[in-house]
């Protein structure tokens, strides 16, 4: 990476104010390793690893030297930004054990880089995201043991970045805190094959807008979205099919990105996502489908926007083939019904066998578990 790019040092928001370097970590290490749990009996996120990275900031001394430390709780004051007004944001990746036993990561310079940018959205401190990466790669490294023996387990890596200005003034953050924490995670669809999921789409909650937050990872997106969530559990769907603009447009299903594989209204076989216009979250999966899709050139794929009229359209005239979510969590992600007006739309999963999100799932997740050699993964040891 080239220097200037994150900062005069190649790290920090404002010249000559110090940056941090994995080489420079401290370690402290637990006295005992706790008790690996069963990846296959895992509920997400609940289950937690040894150990944590923390890096302190503050804008009189830039960044403190990166510790790894036993996981503990935090003591923050009261006061601190990230719990008054959301001054934080976060980022979701995971760590693979492969087939050899090598332990990957999958495109974390992508994580790293949209962590970036939602520092800057939130007003945080900038870092440089290869330092960040390599400290969590000590982390995974030190916590390897934490990385399931298994195919289709793995181990979900959580940074966060939040203000801990302890002030009540809505103001930028003088005082920063990153750390990075680490979740073994079991096999998303636990039966072990695809379990398609039902979308409740009403236009009355919008998850995004231009200009607003939506395209980056801070967590007032998320727990502003728990009550059109728990409406659609009411309505007797699994998620939300989140809407834009007068014209319905269709942009993501719960937290993840959206794919139609279609024969378009051009008579055109198709695979179509909404475009990064603001209102889309930019996933590492969905770029992923995308670049794999584009190198297969089978058919066109494309990145515009589709109104809930045009999908409902070709749903009604069995020209949608397949639709899924995409994200780290579940790789690809079936969506059977779409609850929208009152009535029910299918989507068919049976007929065709769901190919194409087979085939996803089946080449990325060969290339996370080490089965596929390819310049998307990087050794963790
Ligand atoms: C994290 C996230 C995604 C998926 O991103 P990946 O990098 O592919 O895991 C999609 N939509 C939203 C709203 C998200 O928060």
């Amino acid at each position: 990476m080239e220097s200037g790019k994150y900062g005069i040092d190649g790290s920090s928001t404002q010249p000559g104010i110090k940056g941090f370097k994995a080489a420079d970590i401290e370690v402290e290490l637990v006295q005992e390793s706790a008790e690996k749990p069963d990846p296959n009996r895992l509920v997400f996120g609940t289950v937690f690893s040894d150990h944590m990275l923390m890096i302190h900031w503050s804008s009189a001394r830039g960044w403190e030297r990166p510790q790894i430390k036993p996981m503990q709780n935090l003591s923050l004051h009261p006061a601190v930004s990230a719990l008054h007004y959301a001054v934080e944001l976060f980022e979701g990746l995971k760590a693979y054990r492969g087939v050899d036993n090598k332990i990957r990561l999958f495109r974390p310079m992508l994580n790293m880089e949209r962590m970036l940018r939602s520092a800057r959205r939130a007003c945080l401190p900038s870092f440089d995201p290869n330092e960040l990466l390599e400290c969590i790669k000590k982390l995974v490294a030190i916590d390897r043991e934490w990385v399931p023996y298994s195919k289709s387990a793995s181990l979900y890596i959580r940074p966060v970045l939040i203000g801990t200005e302890p002030s009540l003034g809505v103001k930028v953050a003088t005082r920063a805190l990153l750390y990075v924490i680490l979740s073994p995670v079991g096999p998303y669809f636990s039966t072990g094959s695809f379990s398609p999921v039902s979308l409740w789409a009403d236009p009355k909650y919008v998850r995004a807008w231009k200009g607003g937050t939506g395209d980056c990872k801070v967590g007032g997106n998320y727990g502003a979205s728990l009550t059109a969530q728990s409406e659609a559990v009411t309505a007797g769907c699994q998620q939300v099919l989140w809407l834009y603009g007068e014209e319905h447009y269709v942009t993501e299903a719960g937290t993840m990105n959206l794919f139609i594989y279609w024969i378009n209204e051009h008579g055109e076989e198709e695979l179509v996502t909404p475009p990064l216009d603001g209102v889309i979250l930019p996933g590492v999966v969905r770029q992923s489908i995308l670049d794999l899709t584009r190198k297969w050139d089978q058919f066109k794929v494309d990145e515009r926007s589709v109104t809930m009229n045009e999908l409902v359209r070709a749903i009604q005239q069995k020209r949608v083939k397949e639709l899924f979510g995409s994200g780290t969590a579940c790789v690809v992600c079936p969506i059977g019904r779409i609850l929208y007006k009152g009535e029910n739309l299918h989507i068919p999963t049976s007929e065709n066998g769901l190919k194409l999100a087979s085939q996803i799932l089946e080449n990325l997740t060969d290339t996370q578990y080490g089965k596929e050699a390819s310049d998307w993964t990087c050794l963790v040891i």
